[in-house]
C-alpha cells in the first residue's frame, strides 16, 4: 500500500489522484445539482419550475442535504462489515448517476425518485472515498494532513465546474439540461475510476471486518427490507396516498439526526471492544467532531443568510455590470483551490520541523478564524442598518475568512477521523463524522431563520453573537485539545491494527 515505488507527487500515493478525480466529478454533480434544487422547485410551472412555496422548497432543500450525510452511516457499515469501500465508492456512484439521470427527465412525479437515488448513492460513496484516501498512508506518514488537502482541492475544483456548467445550462437551455450535466459528470468519473483502481493497490478492496455468514445473510435481507419499505413510502407519496409536512417532518430530523449521533458514538464507544489506546483516540476524535459541528453551523450560512445579504444589502455593481448574488457563492472554492497548495505545503514542512499543531488545535484555531469572518459581517451589517449597500468586499473578506478556518479544520478533520479510528470502524466512523455535516446544516438552518429582512437593525447585533459564540466554542475546543493532543498520539504508537 506504502510502496515508495508506485509514488505520484512529493512522495504521496499513486492512488490519491484516482481518488481526487472520483471525488472531484462527484462533487461536480453534486453541487452542480444542489445550486438548481431551490431554484428549480420554486420556479413557476409556465418556466418548467415546480412551483413550490419557499417554505416548502427550503424545507425539502434541508431534508435531501441532510439526508445525503446522514445516509454517510449505513454507508460506512455497509463497506466495513459487507462489500468493502471500492465497491462503496463505484455502486456509490453508478446509484448517483442514475439519480441524475432520473432527474433529468421533466416529470415532476420521478423528480424525488431522482433524489432518493443521490442521497442513497452519495451515502454508499462520500465517506468511503473519504476513508479510502487515510487508508492509502501508513499510520505515522505526516503527508497524511496534505494528502487531504490535495483531496480537498479535487473537491472544490469539482463544485466549481458544477456551478458553472450546470448553472449555465440551467439558465440557457433548460432545467433537466443542468440535471444531466450532472449524470454526465458522475459517469466521467466513474470511468476515470474504473481505468485507475489498480492504482489503489488493494486499498479498500474487501470489507475490513466481514460479518460471519448468518450475520451477512441478516444483514442483506434488512437492506432489502428497508429498500422495499423505502420503495413503498415513496409509491404512496407519488400516488397521493401518504401526504406530509416538509417543514415539520426537517424539524423532527434535527432531532433524530442528533440522537443517532450521540448514540452511534457512544455505542461504539462502550461495546466496540475498544482497548485502552483505541478509547482515548476515540475521546480526542469526538472533540474533533463536535467541533466539526460547530463549525458548519456557522459557516453553513454562506448559501442562506449571507446569500441573502449578498443579494439584498450589497453593492454588487462593477461598472454597469451588476454581478450576480449566486456568484458569491464560488469565492469560498475559488480561495479553497488557491489557498490549498500554500497549507498542503505547511502541514507538511511544520511535520518536519515537529511543530505541526495536534489536530484539535488545528480545529479550534479553524472556528475562531471562520468566527472573525462573522465580525466582518457585523460591520456591513452596520452599514447596512444605516440605509446604505455594504461594498462587496465585506462579503468577499467574511469568505475568505471562513475559508481559511475550513482548511484549518475541514480536511485536517477528515485526516483525523482516518487516522485515529480504530481501523475496523473506518467507514462508520467518516460515517459519523460526515453526520457533524448533517447536524452543521441543520443548526445553520435555524440560525439563518432568525434573519429577518424586515428588521434589518437587528442584523448586525446576530452577526456579533454568532461570532462571540463561536469564538468561545473556538477557545474551548483549544482548552479541551489541551488534553486531548495526548489522547491524539496513541495513534502513532499503537499500529498493530493500522498497518
Ligand atoms: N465542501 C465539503 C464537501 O463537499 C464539505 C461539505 C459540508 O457541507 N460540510 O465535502
Amino acid at each position: 500500500m506504502t510502496n515508495p515505488v508506485n509514488r505520484f507527487f512529493q512522495g504521496h500515493p499513486a492512488g490519491l489522484p484516482t481518488l481526487f478525480f472520483t471525488e472531484m466529478w462527484e462533487r461536480m454533480s453534486y453541487y452542480g445539482m444542489r445550486a438548481l434544487l431551490i431554484l428549480f422547485m420554486t420556479t413557476a410551472i409556465q418556466e418548467g419550475g415546480l412551483a413550490f412555496s419557499v417554505e416548502t422548497a427550503a424545507a425539502i432543500y434541508g431534508l435531501y442535504t441532510g439526508a445525503v450525510y446522514f445516509m454517510g452511516l449505513p454507508g460506512g457499515w455497509l463497506a466495513d462489515r459487507l462489500i468493502g469501500s471500492q465497491r462503496a465508492v463505484w455502486y456509490g456512484g453508478v446509484i448517483i448517476m442514475c439519480g441524475h439521470i432520473v432527474l433529468a427527465i421533466p416529470n415532476e412525479k420521478t423528480f424525488f425518485v431522482g433524489l432518493i437515488l443521490v442521497v442513497l448513492g452519495t451515502g454508499l460513496l462520500k465517506p468511503n472515498i473519504s476513508a479510502l484516501v487515510g487508508a492509502l498512508y501508513a499510520p505515522a506518514d505526516e503527508r497524511r494532513d496534505s494528502g487531504y488537502t490535495l483531496y480537498y482541492m479535487g473537491i472544490n475544483l469539482g463544485s466549481v465546474i458544477g456551478y458553472t456548467i450546470c448553472g449555465y445550462l440551467a439558465e440557457n437551455v433548460g432545467w433537466h439540461w443542468g440535471f444531466g450535466a450532472a449524470a454526465v459528470g458522475m459517469a466521467l468519473g466513474l470511468v476515470q475510476y474504473r481505468l485507475t483502481l489498480y492504482k489503489l493497490e488493494g486499498a479498500g478492496a474487501e470489507p475490513i471486518k466481514e460479518l460471519a455468514p448468518q450475520g451477512r445473510t441478516l444483514s442483506w435481507s434488512l437492506i432489502i427490507a428497508f429498500l422495499a419499505g423505502l420503495s413503498l413510502v415513496t409509491l404512496a407519496m407519488l400516488f397521493g396516498a401518504l401526504q406530509f409536512d416538509p417543514r415539520t417532518l426537517a424539524e423532527k430530523t434535527a432531532i433524530v439526526i442528533l440522537s443517532v449521533f450521540f448514540i452511534y458514538y457512544a455505542f461504539i464507544f462502550f461495546f466496540g471492544e475498544l482497548d485502552g489506546p483505541e478509547k482515548k483516540r476515540l475521546g480526542a476524535l469526538f472533540l474533533i467532531c463536535i467541533a466539526s459541528a460547530c463549525f458548519w453551523s456557522g459557516f453553513e450560512q454562506a448559501g442562506s443568510s449571507l446569500n441573502l445579504f449578498g443579494r439584498d444589502y450589497t453593492d454588487r455593481m462593477l461598472g454597469s455590470f451588476e454581478i450576480p448574488a449566486s456568484w458569491f457563492q464560488s469565492v469560498n472554492s475559488i480561495f479553497i483551490l488557491t489557498l490549498s497548495p500554500f497549507f498542503a505545503w505547511m502541514w507538511i514542512s511544520l511535520g518536519k520541523r515537529m511543530l505541526d499543531p495536534s489536530y484539535s488545535i488545528k480545529c479550534g484555531i479553524g472556528i475562531v478564524i471562520m468566527a472573525s469572518g462573522f465580525i466582518c459581517m457585523y460591520f456591513a451589517a452596520h452599514i447596512a442598518a444605516s440605509g446604505m449597500k455594504a461594498a462587496a468586499y465585506w462579503l468577499v473578506m467574511t469568505y475568505f475568512l471562513h475559508t481559511v478556518g475550513e482548511l484549518c479544520l475541514s480536511p485536517v478533520a477528515l485526516s483525523a477521523v482516518s487516522k485515529l479510528a480504530p481501523r475496523r470502524f473506518a467507514g462508520q466512523l467518516m460515517g459519523v463524522f460526515i453526520l457533524t455535516y448533517s447536524i452543521g446544516s441543520v443548526i445553520a438552518g435555524l440560525l439563518a431563520g432568525n434573519f429577518n429582512p424586515e428588521k434589518i437593525d437587528e442584523l448586525p447585533g446576530l452577526f456579533l453573537q454568532i461570532s462571540l459564540f463561536s469564538i468561545a466554542i473556538g477557545i474551548v475546543v483549544f482548552l479541551l485539545s489541551l488534553k486531548t493532543r495526548h489522547w491524539e498520539k496513541y495513534a502513532d504508537a499503537d499500529t498493530s491494527e493500522n498497518t
